[in-house]
C-alpha cells in the first residue's frame, strides 16, 4: 500500500472586488491530488441551503513547506459548471504557452495592526535610501523576502529576483511563467509569501497605496511577451500591440486592480490613470517599450505599468491575450 500524502489544496474565494486565497488539506494515498470540495458558503461563494462547491485541480506544485504537494484549483458549482468566481478557466481559454508574462509583484510587509514593518515608531524619514537598501535602519524584512525566495524557487516556481523598494518595509520580487501556469505560479507565490510571513508575526499589504503622501505605491508591472515579439518583431508591430492595447484601456483598467486610481497618478514613476500612452523606455508611460526590445532589432517584450499590486492575474493576462490575438 502507497505511502499517506499530504495535499494543500488552493482556490481563490469569491470576495470583491479581489479574492483572497484559501487552503485546507487533505491527506490520501492517492498518487494524484482528487477532486474536492468545500463550504462555499463560507467563502461567498454559494448560499447555505446549497453550498458544497467542488475543488478540481489544476496544477501540482512540490511543497517546500509543511505538506508534500501544493495544490492550485479551479473552483466548480455543485453542479460541475465554471463558478462566477473562477477567472481562471476564462485565462485559460485563451492562453498558450507561447506567451510569456514577467510579473513585478510589489508589497508591504505590516505588522498584525497594519502598520508597515520600520513605522511602528511613526513616519519614517522620507524614500531615498530605501530601494535596494542595506542595513537595519534602511531594510525591513529582508528575512521574510529570502526564506520566501528559497521556498518558490523550490516549488518550481521561476522568482527571476527580488529587491527592497521605495519606501520603508515594502519589497518586490519577479515572478517569471509561460501561459496560464504564469498565473498559477503568481498566485501560488502570493500563497507561500502569506504563509511564511506568518511564521515571522508579519501580514503582507497588497494594496496599491497603503500609505498616502509622497510615498510611492505598489504595483504589478506585466512584462509580457509571445513568439513572434521575441523572434520576429519590428518597429510596427511593437507598436500595433500598444495601440491595440491603447483602444481598450478602461477595459484593461478594469482588470487591473481595485483603487488603482490612487496609484496611477501621473506621480511616482506613474502614468495617470485617465490617459493612455506608450513609449521607449518611458517609465511615466503606461506600456514602457524597453530598451532591451530597441537593441534586440525590435525583439522582446513590452511591459504593461499599469495593473496593481492587487490585481488578479488571471484577469491580467486575459486582458493583454484577448486583445492582442
Ligand atoms: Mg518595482
Amino acid at each position: 500500500m502507497s505511502e499517506i500524502k499530504i495535499y494543500e489544496y488552493i482556490w481563490l474565494d469569491g470576495y470583491q472586488p479581489e479574492p483572497s486565497i484559501r487552503s485546507k488539506i487533505k491527506t490520501t494515498r492517492d498518487d494524484l491530488p482528487p477532486e474536492w470540495a468545500f463550504d462555499g458558503s463560507s467563502t461567498q461563494q454559494a448560499e447555505g441551503g446549497n453550498s458544497d462547491c467542488l475543488l478540481l485541480p489544476v496544477q501540482t506544485y512540490d511543497c517546500p513547506l509543511f505538506s508534500d504537494y501544493l495544490v492550485m484549483c479551479e473552483v466548480e458549482t455543485g453542479e460541475h459548471e465554471t463558478h462566477p468566481s473562477n477567472t481562471r478557466a476564462a485565462a485559460a481559454k485563451v492562453l498558450t504557452d507561447e506567451w510569456w508574462f514577467g510579473f513585478e509583484q510589489e508589497y508591504f510587509f505590516t505588522n498584525k495592526d497594519g502598520s508597515p514593518l520600520g513605522w511602528e515608531d511613526g513616519t519614517p524619514r522620507p524614500q531615498g535610501d530605501y530601494y535596494c537598501g542595506v542595513g537595519s535602519n534602511n531594510v525591513q524584512g529582508r528575512e521574510i523576502s529570502e526564506a520566501h525566495l528559497e521556498a518558490c524557487l523550490d516549488a518550481g516556481i521561476e522568482l527571476s529576483g527580488t529587491n527592497a523598494e521605495v519606501a520603508l518595509g515594502q519589497w518586490e520580487y519577479q515572478c517569471f511563467g509561460k501561459g496560464v501556469k504564469a498565473g498559477d505560479d503568481l498566485w501560488i507565490s502570493r500563497y507561500l509569501l502569506h504563509k511564511i510571513a506568518e511564521d515571522f508575526g508579519v501580514c503582507i499589504n497588497l494594496h496599491p497605496k497603503p500609505k498616502s503622501g509622497d510615498w510611492n505605491g505598489s504595483g504589478m508591472h506585466a512584462n509580457f511577451s509571445n513568439e513572434e515579439m521575441r523572434t520576429n518583431g519590428s518597429e510596427d508591430l511593437f507598436k500595433s500591440l500598444c495601440e491595440k492595447l491603447g483602444e481598450v484601456h478602461e477595459e484593461g483598467i478594469a482588470c487591473y486592480g481595485s483603487d488603482n486610481d490612487m496609484r496611477l497618478t501621473g506621480l511616482h514613476e506613474t502614468q495617470n490613470i485617465t490617459e493612455f500612452s506608450y513609449g521607449v523606455s518611458d517609465r511615466g508611460a503606461s506600456i514602457r517599450i524597453p530598451i532591451f526590445t530597441l537593441e534586440h532589432d525590435w525583439n522582446g517584450y513590452l511591459e504593461d505599468r499599469r495593473p496593481a499590486s492587487n490585481a488578479d492575474p488571471y484577469k491580467i493576462i486575459t486582458h493583454i491575450v484577448g486583445t492582442l490575438t
